[in-house]
């Protein structure tokens, strides 16, 4: 099975080799994609999306919301199918809840985040009526709330509280130890004063408490510890004020697998033990087991889309490495730069039974740290013009694209039954001079 040089648990579920050894996904080869759209170029494999909102709505079921974190990659197609496949979304500035109203996600489906909301941003989500701002300091409990007692409405929030626990994921992408911006701490009473402001305020309806945890993890452990501090504090909250807080988000930040060594949870395992601890503890409580909430974003588009690129120059370096380098680099995949983050990398626009050949792909940018994939093997019959993909794109590189060098930042191409099209068109060089105005 030809299959097998693409592992299955990296790649999207479309992407196959056809019998000249080409890669496909959506039914169309990549080598055809590239001429058609040039590369760099982000290849999004539609059903594998769809397919992902599906099994994460059903694994929570109807008693629980699936909010997806919309800042892993966000546009207006993207809108479309979590609203068709019936998700909620997450939003953490203007400019993403600009495009999701744009594309028509009911404001009512829509999360606002972030740990400093302009004024500006409040007063858009509160006009359009999002479902939930989640609050996450004492100044932004007070600012939503005037805002909305401006505007006569009682707006839904949430607060985000950090529970201590010690994700083990890179330091830039945990987010619930103590010692950092987002969220009041439980320890020291910040979250339960938090709740007893938002609680006094005319213009808040306070609906629950927000964890979120970090990003990129494998066990289930961090967020039992998690649920069950989040549960410790609406047991607080009842015996306190004698209000059952009716919700809790658990936030989002499950892994994926981005080489064959990563192992992530079925969305299922993760919905099963979250339930599972969140009753428990309830029991425990005596409380009412609130509704349930999660964010997953990488966990839905991470491993949807890869980068295909083309090879460029190759530079053997005796005794250490062949240095291959691509047309792109850390403008359109910044992750292995900013926490180290491993990817594969595989040849995709034929095969070769030449000998492994230990590689490090590079970019093209001014940086001997622009590095896109550290360690790979690759054919030594390498050669410039081939087309390398990297799996596992979809999730946090077109959304921290850069023009770092004045690149143009890629497309990003939906594949689906045969059929390819641009949902976010590569930039030109007229994008570029038409921000700079002399
Ligand atoms: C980033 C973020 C998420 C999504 O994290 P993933 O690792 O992409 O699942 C969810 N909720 C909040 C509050 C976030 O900041």
């Amino acid at each position: 099975c030809i299959r097998d040089s693409l592992d299955a648990r990296i790649w999207s579920r479309t992407v196959d080799r056809n019998e000249d050894g080409v890669a496909t996904v959506g039914g169309l080869d990549v080598t055809r994609l590239a001429e058609e759209f040039g590369t760099p170029a982000y290849i999004l494999d539609e059903d594998d999306f769809r397919a992902r909102c599906r099994a994460w709505a059903d694994a929570f079921g109807p008693g629980a919301d699936v909010f997806y974190a919309g800042k892993a990659f966000l546009s207006r197609a993207v809108v479309r199918w979590l609203h068709e496949e019936g998700l909620n979304l997450d939003v953490c500035s203007g400019g993403e809840l600009l495009t999701a109203l744009d594309a028509g996600m009911p404001a009512d489906r829509i999360a606002f985040h972030g740990n400093n909301k302009s004024l500006e941003e409040i007063e858009r989500a509160v006009r359009a009526g999002v479902g939930r701002i989640v609050l996450d300091s004492f100044q932004e409990i007070a600012r939503v709330a005037h805002v909305a007692q401006g505007l006569g409405v009682r707006q839904r929030v949430l607060i985000r509280i950090t529970v201590g626990v010690e994700a083990h994921t890179h330091e830039f992408i945990a987010t619930a130890h103590e010692d950092q911006k987002f969220g009041l701490p439980l320890a020291g009473g910040q979250a339960a004063e938090g709740v007893r402001r938002a609680l006094g305020l005319d213009g808040l309806e306070l609906i629950g408490l927000h964890s979120h945890i970090g990003s990129q993890i494998f066990d289930t452990s961090g967020f039992e510890v998690a649920a069950h501090r989040v549960v410790g504090l609406l047991q607080q909250v009842r015996d306190e004020h004698g209000v059952e807080l009716p919700e809790i988000d658990l936030g989002g930040g499950l892994g994926i697998a981005y080489t064959p060594d990563d192992d992530p949870r079925e969305p299922r395992h993760i919905a099963k033990a979250l339930h599972e601890i969140v009753t428990r503890e309830c029991e425990n409580a005596g409380l009412r087991p609130p509704r349930i909430s999660v964010e997953p974003g990488r966990a839905i588009v991470g491993p949807t889309a890869f980068t295909l690129y083309e090879v460029g120059t190759i530079k053997p370096l005796p005794g250490l490495r062949t240095y291959v380098s691509v047309d792109g680099g850390m403008s359109d995949n910044i992750r292995t730069a900013l926490y180290d983050a491993e990817y594969s990398v595989s040849l995709v626009s034929r095969v070769s039974d030449a000998a492994p050949m230990l590689s490090r792909v590079v970019g093209k940018h001014c940086e001997s740290g622009d590095i896109v994939v550290k360690d790979a093997f690759l054919p030594a019959d390498l050669a410039p013009g081939d087309l390398l993909a990297v799996p596992a794109t979809g999730a946090y590189c077109r959304s921290m694209a850069s023009n770092y060098n004045h690149a143009l930042r890629p497309p990003v191409v939906a594949v689906r039954d045969g059929a390819a099209r641009v949902i976010v068109r590569r930039e030109t060089e007229e994008d570029l001079l038409r921000l700079d105005v002399g």
